[in-house]
């Protein structure tokens, strides 16, 4: 029954680029040409994404329990019998697959129970949406074929409107909202006190680098979250999986902190061996933001159109076999997600190295890595426009 669009824009619309209450800038943003590792070789994402399965995985349970309780299906498929649903940051699979069959699996149950003398057949539609560099070809050629659910590509960025008003009955992001829009300017100026020189990231750094990137993190959110409340319809539910921070946890204690520490501290190696020039390890900066439970509510209450069902942090159990990380593998995790940013700025002659080099950085830290990893690092949250 799976149907893959042959145009990737489905629907005829305004525009992610121009229209629907985006940026008015003109440059395309950074997110634009970002994406994790395409294909299916050593080290790409669909290769290389069973941590952000097991995560969401963790929280599976939460989902279908809020889902039973708070989801009316029968009110929002009363007026048409189909349930739009979209991923958004979707990546090349398999995780999108699993997550949208299990919530629909999810709103079919829900139907039963609310409905269970209805002879109505209820369709879905889900819709896929990702960055337009995202290899969306290794998606769709991947899509299971006997999926209970039409599908369709939606390129574009999700910190602007991807979808006509009023069209999703339920929105799914995990591992997507801490990929900032772009990097704060600030960090670029020799002149500003958020100079991040030595750095490649907020670990570590002065408070100024730290609110910058803070800054950036909360208009992104706004943007995505204005974009959604236009999209959702009323009654619809939002799943977010964001990794996250307690609130008042020092970054420096978070396993990705060493993670990217050691590759500044690599990089600056490499600099200081002419194999990289300093110069371009002081520009660059890691688009990458961890929030607080307490950030996250604050950009849902400033925005004001969603309840809060669910909104806290969970840890990965699963991701630590016997109790420590396979540190091979958490490197390549981050190397198939990431590795774009750096291939964008450094190009791609020493991304080898400089992996290579933090995964033996890595190794001489791993207790306190194995410690980090036990936090609970994960934030879930579940809205429902209101
Ligand atoms: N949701 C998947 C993939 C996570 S990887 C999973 O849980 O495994 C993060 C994905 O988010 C990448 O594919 C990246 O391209 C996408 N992404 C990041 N910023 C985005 C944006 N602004 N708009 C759309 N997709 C974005």
């Amino acid at each position: 029954m799976a149907e893959v669009a042959s145009d990737p824009t489905p629907l005829i619309r305004s525009g992610n680029g121009s229209g629907g209450g985006g940026s008015k800038s003109a440059r395309p943003p950074l997110s634009d040409s970002l994406h994790v590792n395409s294909g299916d070789g050593a080290f790409s994402y669909t290769r290389n994404s069973y941590y952000q399965k097991l995560g969401a995985d963790a929280v599976k349970g939460r989902i279908k329990g809020v889902i039973t309780m708070k989801l009316d299906v029968e009110k929002l498929s009363s007026r048409s019998n189909i349930i739009r649903m979209a991923d958004f940051g979707c990546a090349v699979g398999p995780n999108t697959f699993d997550t949208m069959q299990d919530i629909l699996h999810f709103i079919k149950q829900k139907y039963s129970l609310q409905c269970p003398e209805s002879d109505k057949t209820v369709e879905f539609l889900v819709f896929f949406n990702d960055q337009r560099s995202n290899d969306f070809n290794t998606l769709f050629t991947s899509l299971p074929r006997d999926t209970p659910y039409f599908a369709a590509g939606v390129p574009g960025s999700f910190h602007r409107r991807c979808f006509p008003e009023s069209s999703i009955h339920f929105a799914h992001c995990s591992y997507a909202l801490h990929w900032l829009s772009g990097v704060p300017e600030e960090l670029l100026d020799r002149n500003s006190s958020a100079w991040n020189k030595g750095r490649i990231h907020y670990t570590n750094a002065p408070d100024e680098v730290v609110r910058a990137y803070a800054a950036r993190f909360a208009k992104d959110m706004s943007d995505f979250l204005s974009a959604r409340a236009t999209e959702i319809v009323h009654g619809g539910m939002m799943v977010l999986i964001v990794p996250g921070i307690p609130n008042g946890m020092s970054y420096s204690q978070l396993a990705t902190s060493a993670m990217y520490k050691h590759m500044a501290s690599s990089f600056l190696d490499m600099a200081r061996e002419g194999l990289v020039s300093e110069e371009e390890v002081d520009s660059f900066n890691l688009p990458i933001y961890t929030p607080s439970p307490e950030e996250m509510e604050a950009a849902v209450e400033k925005n004001g159109q969603f309840g809060i069902e669910i909104l806290e942090l969970t840890s990965n159990p699963d991701a630590l076999a016997d109790g420590r990380v396979d540190m091979e593998a958490w490197v390549s995790h981050v190397r198939a997600a990431n590795e774009g940013m750096f291939v964008k700025h450094f190009g791609d002659d020493v991304i080898d190295e400089m992996f290579d080099r933090v995964t033996k950085k890595l190794f001489m830290f791993s207790e306190q890595v194995n410690s980090a990893y036990k936090d609970l690092t994960q934030l879930l949250v579940v809205l429902i426009r209101k």
